[in-house]
């Protein structure tokens, strides 16, 4: 098949790059660059079944030739990255949504978004289920996320229903793995960065919330499982284990060996208390079900960024 995937130069677009070039599709990857890096994925510039387009999803996209499908992963999605990019990212996920949805429908295409449990906000119901209409703040900080993947599901079902495009819809829960940007500013990345470079782990608030973390082969099995089922609905796609913020601490400090301290900094405004997914739809209707353990995916990533650190030195 010929797949366009939009955000492929970032940490989730580029490992789906890798899994679609080795299942034997055609990649088109398109990426702006703002928060990816073609250091992602360089590496296939010399195949012939790879191609990729410096462009901004937000303004109008051409694409020569046929598509079988538009796979949209383009947005800034660290609260970090979205905080600093507060207008691109509202533009990527409303203009740039609508945009590659409207390049599916001219190119017969199935179509895929990317959205985020941060559609569920800071959720008063646990575990969530997809069928939870969250609990999002729409002035606050993360309202520029939240609110604008809330539209681009809106959207994606409204060219569903009223063009009948064949569209899927996941909500990723926090995902981790090698090419989480050291500077990203998310938890898993500050945490292996800071216990590598023995700096202090900043643990924001008390550390008593928590969040479920999956290994990003998990994730991509997942997308392209759902690429196999006619499933319109949004479906949760993350590991159902949770844990507080401290003991993720903990564990990257014993599998680092580091002796970095601890540093308690404020809690950033609207930082969800808990998130953890009901995965059941994925279960039942993907049969999938994340298999990386967090020890085991930590040790992966955890050596990336050590590779990382040698190569900067
Ligand atoms: N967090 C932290 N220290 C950090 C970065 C993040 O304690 O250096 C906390 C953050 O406040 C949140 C959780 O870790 O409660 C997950 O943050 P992240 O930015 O990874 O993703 P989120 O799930 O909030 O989108």
């Amino acid at each position: 098949m010929k797949i366009l995937i939009t955000g492929a130069a970032g940490f989730i677009g580029s490992h789906l790059v890798d899994r679609m070039l080795t299942d034997g599709h055609d990649v088109t990857a398109m990426d702006n660059l703002v928060t990816g890096t073609m250091n992602n994925i360089s590496r296939h510039l010399s195949n012939t079944r790879f191609q990729f387009i410096h462009h901004n999803v937000s303004n109008h996209i051409h694409i020569v030739g046929k598509l079988d499908w538009v796979i949209h992963l383009a947005s800034p999605a660290s609260p970090v990255d979205y905080l600093d990019l507060p207008i691109e990212t509202l533009k990527v996920n409303s203009l740039g949504t609508h945009n590659t949805l409207g390049l599916a429908l001219a190119k017969g295409a199935k179509y895929f978004l990317a959205s985020t449990s941060e559609v569920y906000g800071d959720p008063e119901q646990h575990p969530q289920k997809e069928s939870y209409w969250g609990n999002v703040n729409p002035v606050g900080p993360r309202g520029v996320y939240d609110e604008s993947k809330r539209f681009a599901e809106a959207i994606t079902m409204a060219y569903h229903k009223k063009h009948d495009l064949d569209t899927r819809i996941i909500r990723i829960f926090n995902c981790y793995g090698p090419r989480l940007r050291a500077n990203d500013g998310r938890v898993v990345s500050n945490f292996i960065d800071q216990a590598l470079r023995n700096k202090p782990l900043t643990i924001y608030g008390s550390g008593s919330q928590t969040r479920s973390f999956q290994y990003v082969s998990d994730l991509v099995e997942g997308i392209v499982r759902l690429t196999g089922v006619k499933h319109h609905e949004p479906v949760n796609l993350g590991n159902p284990q949770e844990r507080t913020v401290l003991e993720l601490a903990e564990l990257v400090k014993e599998l680092t060996g580091s002796k970095s301290e601890i540093e308690f900094k404020p809690l950033p405004t609207d930082d969800p208390k808990r998130r953890l997914p009901d995965i059941t739809k994925a279960q039942t209707l993907l049969d999938w079900t994340p298999k990386v353990e967090i020890r085991d995916g930590l040790v992966q990533t955890i050596a990336w960024y050590k590779e990382q650190l040698a190569v900067a030195k």
